[in-house]
């Protein structure tokens, strides 16, 4: 398929540049003063989420007939760009919610999503989305949780690995087979409240980076699970709505690598502005130069290609996913070669926790790794490519 030049035209409306002034504010205030700590005590930011909370800031993400904004996809693009400027374990927490919230929000019933899109728009509710599990991260169609029918029941019995905000989350959207026969075709996808029987959660996971955003198994033994919560009541239908899930929030996970990228630029700019060396600010070594240069250079293409990702997701592209791979590929590896260059303009300072970009540094890596690692986006992007070679001209 051609690339359509119409969806280079990123049109972002007063109303989301009013939104980001909102949000870079609150950020400034409420993520600056506390993040080194958070990071340290591998503490939820349940404080930082009840300010949001206050601000109105989780429906930015949501459609306005469920209690959102209804300000659209390219919203919650800047929503993570901007929070992940400040930190990437704050958005990575929140953004768990909006990934929870996806496979309701492409294939939930009209009731379902009043229930819990909305719960989520409030910020009354935190949600978690439990696909990956210890023996299918990549190999998503290899997973083994079942869930089996029994009267107006299911019956769900697997084991969920590193699912973010697992234990603090209200809503868990879970992937699991009520088919076995079809292999992934026989996937569907159940809502599982948290004080359900049957549901408990693993150790805190202990990560170099993303402290404050918590992850945990999920494991399922024998919990039932009321029909009614079969995302979109019809059963098989959970590859397809995974499929949707992570097509549209790459676009988002790429965005969360610009910020964090943005963030890392800007505070070696302002050590090389500070620091002097051999009578001079390193700011003025063409060497130094060259390396912001490059930084910038790479941040900007990577917005580009994930503002472009968002739009042919909002169109409803047929080529969504090639762009979502690409835009998750290239944010993501940009984020860590930022931070890395980052901390080198930062000498020995920068290896301490003196400065914000040594936590920046260890926060960048899980960018390359969750929601499909770079191998499986040019795995993604390769297939395309495939395709696309039987019709070049
Ligand atoms: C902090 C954190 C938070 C997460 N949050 C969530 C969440 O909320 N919900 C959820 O469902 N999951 C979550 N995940 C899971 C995440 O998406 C997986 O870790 C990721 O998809 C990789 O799977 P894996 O870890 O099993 O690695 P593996 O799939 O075992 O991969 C190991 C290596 O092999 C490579 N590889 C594997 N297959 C191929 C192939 N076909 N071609 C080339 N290379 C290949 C990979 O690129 C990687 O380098 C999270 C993970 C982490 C670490």
């Amino acid at each position: 398929m051609a690339h359509d030049p119409s969806l280079l035209d990123f049109n972002i409306s007063p109303e989301l540049q009013e939104m980001g002034e909102l949000l870079h504010e609150v950020c400034r205030n409420e993520i600056i003063p506390r993040r080194l700590e958070l990071d340290e005590k591998e503490e939820y930011p349940f404080e930082i989420f009840k300010k949001f909370k206050e601000a109105g800031l989780p429906a930015i993400m949501y459609p306005e007939e469920y209690g959102g904004a209804g300000l659209g996809l390219f919203a919650s693009i800047l929503f993570a760009e901007i929070v992940s400027e400040y930190c990437l374990g704050v958005n990575t927490a929140i953004s768990a919610t909006k990934l929870g919230a996806l496979p309701i929000e492409h294939g939930g019933t009209e009731e379902q999503k009043k229930k819990y899109l909305s719960a989520f728009a409030s910020g009354e509710k935190i949600g978690a989305f439990g696909l990956t599990e210890p023996n299918a991260g990549s190999d998503v169609p290899n997973l083994s949780t079942t869930a089996v029918k029994k009267g107006d029941r299911y019956i769900l019995n697997g084991t969920k690995q590193w699912i973010s905000n697992s234990g603090v989350a209200d809503v868990y959207t879970i992937f699991a087979l009520t088919d076995k026969s079809k292999g992934p075709r026989g996937m569907s996808c159940f809502i599982v409240e948290k004080g359900t029987k049957g549901l408990s959660y693993g150790k805190l996971e202990q990560k170099m980076g993303i402290r404050c955003s918590h992850t945990r198994q999920v494991i399922l033994e024998d919990c039932e699970v009321p029909e009614e919560n079969l995302v979109g009541l019809k059963p098989n239908r959970g590859f397809i709505h995974a499929i949707q899930t992570l097509t549209s929030s790459r676009p988002a996970v790429a965005a969360s690598a610009v910020g964090l990228a943005t963030g890392a630029y800007k505070e070696a700019v302002k050590y090389a502005r500070a620091r002097e060396q051999f009578g001079k600010n390193i700011i003025n070594f063409q060497a130094v130069q060259h390396m912001l240069a490059d930084m910038a250079t790479r941040i900007e293409q990577a917005r580009l290609i994930t503002y472009r990702a968002a739009k042919y997701a909002m169109a409803g592209h047929p080529d969504t996913a090639k762009y979502s791979a690409m835009a998750k590929y290239a944010a993501s590896e940009t984020a860590v070669a930022v931070c890395n260059d980052s901390l080198q303009l930062h000498g020995g300072y920068g290896f301490t926790k003196d400065y914000p970009i040594e936590k920046m540094y260890r926060d960048a890596k899980i960018l390359t790794i969750y929601e499909g690692t770079s191998q499986i986006q040019k795995n993604e992007i390769g297939a395309y490519i495939i395709k696309e070679s039987a019709t070049l001209k």
